[in-house]
């Protein structure tokens, strides 16, 4: 029978064991294992049952079981203690306490997707997953955040894999009842609705969910309300679902709804409102906009409005993959831009601003990234190699620079290790390091000795043994109409091989089938006698890609050869519960995306946080980290003649490795069995690069390079009735307008005949001002080692000086290129080539190349 209604009914929980349910409600608990223990001491078959999710756990629960723990003195002792713990943990001072003056009042993070916990399926992937540590290390720094993105009703998908390797895709229906969330409300109790006009007098609704991570709140935007008609109760019901409009509808309600719900929230909550707002990808730009349109409200022009809510935004770009930023047909963007949904707002302004570089305006296509840095004076991508891609890859917007003039920085990414730390390494850290903080644990004391710290990783490699033939199991009856899976199932994997973990996502560039090249020389790696190798693979495709589907068929009929099938394993539907074991269980992480398409990764950041080794491309945060205690380095055949050499050549160097580097290294023990030297590797991680992978590192950083810096610069625009963005808006213009007259006319140099190290090179450029002032304008050489392909490198800047102006009438005139002069010091033998250029200066400006406007000598 199929019910046509559902809903969740909460438990009665005796009200001596209230702190259950506090517990329960803030999301603390998905990272803090001693809330954890209180909850599985209730039942601890159970508590396995219901995924550690101590909602759902509560709501199952033996009534009787609570009624025994309601007169068990010391549970009740245990529970209140832990309530007292959360309730401290929420109030007290923290690391942004100590910051003093001058910080962020409040930070605004939108994203389309939060990974905070699999019973709250919200994520897709990797952004996700950052999203929710973000939040978590935030929570833990005392970071005063607040969380924005979209409650989506079916998550992303449910994965299972038929019996011939085809992914296919479910989609639960999830009860927000039934979750830690409640709904954002009126002080009259109604439920706060957000309302966004669309085209033809039509209206989306959304109400707003709360979620508690720690000290953090999430509010989550869900259209499936009986106000919207039933097409628009759809607007929220998958994460990446549609295309075309129904995304676009998606991204309005994140970017101008989530706005509004903040609001909403500042205000009914007390909360200062933000000053700093965090844009994750281009999805949710849309914000900026709406934030215009308050500013327009309040008697700001665009322009005005612009700099001003530049000077407090920043913007991160997560991916330099064409697919992975959003651009949708202009006609349909248009449709929607109408000044009842952005009142004051000239649709064409808006419209302006996701025109792509060099494209007609007319046609362009709408670019939701390139909105992004248009609306963000800072911005980043999140490793050091993804920034200098970015520069490169976004350097049109800023025309005449080159890309390491280009405003984007970088900031690499981190996980939340009490989150992705295993409780095993949790325990030995407590029980023999004297310390819970697994992240900054002395790893190397002898107070552990190698045989010891063998034995949990061998608990841990068991764990996910185990956990694997349990979902290999279910993963059977569920495909052969609920019968028994063989009993080869049930051994599947051992528990002292060699383990090597690949999960993520399966989009192309990350190539889960390189192993796949040379299927013989796989098949001898994982067979081998004396160093046989095991393979733990697990990812979604995204239901529309068929090439990403393709991918996951082919490795799961690899794996289904009966002479393999117990070495090489693909466990269906990836996703946090399943990572958590993962990673413990892995000796090595393998990672072999087409370098450099790899913005950061972070699996092989949580691997090497439970004692795994890195076997990876120099790509992402491998390539600023990657050093021999830590892992191995498969070499990037960059320079390959196509695709398939490229892949040719990357496999056979991984092929390489693992049998003679990786195995022989595993399979190296003294008399007592112990991999030693691998053993001191893994110390070695744990020790010391683990805490450079944390997300307490990333968000520091965050607060200290880009919202402190947004923050001050938000606030000196906004001073004063917002008379510095009127006036930056009112210069900006006056340059624009002079500026293509603006030329640098004629350069010339002395004081070098011969040139050596030390001598002085004497520069006179004569510059068009066209009626700027020398104020106005910053006249620069950029100098440094010419190359034969026309370029300069290891470039330096001298601003040259405006020489004084002696003729009074010539200066009234001010007509007539006007002279600079300066010097330069050879100070390096070679090859030498510089050049000079004009660009506008202003004291808000916080980089050369803001303005996109340059004059550069020809
Ligand atoms: C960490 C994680 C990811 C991201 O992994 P990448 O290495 O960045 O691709 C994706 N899914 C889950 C469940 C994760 O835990």
């Amino acid at each position: 029978m199929k019910p046509i209604r559902k809903f969740t009914v909460r438990a009665v929980v005796p009200g001596s064991l209230s702190a259950l349910e506090e517990l329960a409600g803030n999301l603390r608990w998905s990272w803090h294992e001693p809330t954890r223990r209180l909850f599985e001491h209730i039942d601890p078959v159970l508590w396995r049952t219901c995924e550690r999710d101590p909602v759902a756990f509560l709501g199952e629960v033996d009534p009787a079981r609570l009624g025994e723990l309601a007169a068990d003195g010391g549970y009740l002792e245990w529970a209140e203690r832990e309530r007292a713990g959360l309730r401290e943990y929420l109030s007290e001072p923290r690391w942004f306490q100590s910051l003093g003056a001058r910080v962020p009042a409040t930070i605004a993070y939108f994203s389309p997707e939060f990974g905070i916990t699999e019973a709250l399926p919200q994520y897709s992937g990797g952004l996700g997953i950052l999203a929710g540590d973000h939040l978590k290390a935030a929570s833990d720094l005392g970071v005063p955040l607040i969380g924005v993105g979209l409650f989506y009703k079916s998550g992303y998908f449910s994965q299972s894999i038929s019996p011939d390797g085809w992914q296919q895709e479910r989609y639960p229906v999830l009860d927000p009842d039934g979750l830690p969330l409640s709904v954002l409300r009126d002080p009259d109790g109604s439920p706060v609705q957000i309302t966004l006009a669309l085209p033809d007098g039509a209206s989306l609704h959304a109400r707003v969910w709360k979620a508690s991570i720690g000290r953090i709140t999430l509010l989550m935007l869900d259209t499936d309300i009986p106000t919207n008609t039933d097409e628009l109760r759809t607007v929220t019901d998958r994460l990446y679902g549609g295309g075309g409009e129904h995304r676009l509808l998606q991204e309005l309600l994140l970017g101008i709804g989530g706005a509004r719900a903040v609001r909403s929230f500042t205000s009914l909550s007390g909360t200062p409102a933000p000053d700093v707002f965090h844009m994750n990808e281009g999805h949710a730009g849309f914000l900026g906009l709406e934030r215009i349109a308050t500013y327009i409200g309040e008697g700001l022009t665009f322009a005005e409005a612009l700099q001003l809510v530049r000077a407090g935004t920043v913007f991160t770009t997560h991916t330099p993959v064409p697919a992975g930023i959003d651009r949708f047909d202009r006609g349909l963007v248009e449709r929607y831009l109408t000044s009842s949904l952005l009142p004051g707002v000239e649709p064409a302004d808006a419209l302006a601003l996701g025109v792509e570089p060099g494209a007609d305006p007319a046609t362009s296509a709408f670019n939701m990234a390139v909105m992004g840095l248009r609306l963000a004076q800072h911005a980043n991508g999140v490793s050091k190699l993804h920034g200098q891609v970015s520069r490169r890859m976004f350097g049109d917007l800023w025309p005449g620079f080159d890309a390491d003039d280009v405003p984007i920085t970088s900031i690499t990414n981190g996980v939340h290790a009490p989150t992705w730390t295993d409780p095993a390494l949790l325990g030995v850290a407590e029980s023999t390091l004297g310390t819970g903080d697994t992240e900054h644990a002395d790893w190397r004391s002898d107070a552990l000795s190698d045989a010891e710290f063998w034995n949990v990783k061998r608990r841990m490699r068991l764990q996910l043994v185990e956990d694997a033939r349990g979902r290999l199991a279910a993963a059977w009856s569920e495909q052969h109409s609920g019968s028994a899976a063989p009993k080869w199932i049930s051994k599947v994997l051992d528990p002292d091989t060699l383990t090597v973990g690949f999960a993520r996502r399966v989009p192309t560039y990350k190539r889960l089938t390189l192993m796949l090249q040379d299927p013989e020389r796989l098949r001898s790696i994982l067979t081998n006698p004396e160093r046989p190798v095991q393979f733990v693979i697990a990812g979604k495709s995204h239901p529309a890609d068929d090439e990403g589907k393709r991918l996951i068929q082919q490795l799961v009929q690899f794996a289904q050869q009966p002479e393999l099938r117990d070495r090489i394993v693909f466990l269906p539907d990836y996703d946090i519960g399943m990572a958590q074991v993962l990673y413990p269980g892995c000796d090595v992480w393998l990672n072999n995306p087409l370098r450099p398409l790899e913005a950061c990764g972070t699996s092989g950041m949580k691997a090497a946080m439970n004692g795994a080794l890195n076997l990876s491309i120099l790509d992402g945060w491998w390539a600023e980290f990657a050093g021999d205690d830590y892992g191995w380095v498969i070499p990037s055949a960059d320079a390959a003649g196509d695709a398939g050499e490229r892949d040719a050549l990357e496999a056979a160097a991984l092929y390489e490795l693992l049998e003679h580097h990786v195995a022989t290294r595993y399979y190296e023990r003294d008399g007592d069995g112990v991999p030693v030297e691998w053993v001191r590797r893994v110390r070695q991680t744990l020790a010391t690069l683990a805490p450079e992978l944390g997300a307490d590192r990333m968000v520091r950083q965050y607060v200290e390079e880009l919202y402190r810096p947004a923050a001050e610069h938000a606030a000196v625009m906004i001073a004063d009735d917002a008379r510095s963005a009127r006036d930056l808006a009112a210069w900006a213009a006056r340059v624009r307008g002079s500026w293509p007259n603006v030329q640098v006319t004629h350069v010339e140099s002395g004081g070098v005949d011969s040139p050596h190290v030390g001598d002085q090179l004497q520069l006179r450029a004569y510059v068009e001002l066209d009626g700027l002032s020398a104020d106005d304008v910053t006249v620069e050489v950029v100098y440094g080692r010419s190359r034969a392909d026309d370029t300069i490198d290891a470039v330096r800047r001298a601003s040259l000086a405006p020489a004084p102006v002696t003729d009074a009438a010539s200066a009234a005139a001010s007509s007539g290129p006007r002279l600079y002069t300066g010097t330069v010091t050879l100070d390096r033998a070679g090859a030498f080539g510089y050049t000079v250029r004009a660009v506008p200066r202003h004291p808000l400006l916080l980089s050369t190349a803001e303005l996109g406007l340059v004059a550069v000598a020809t």
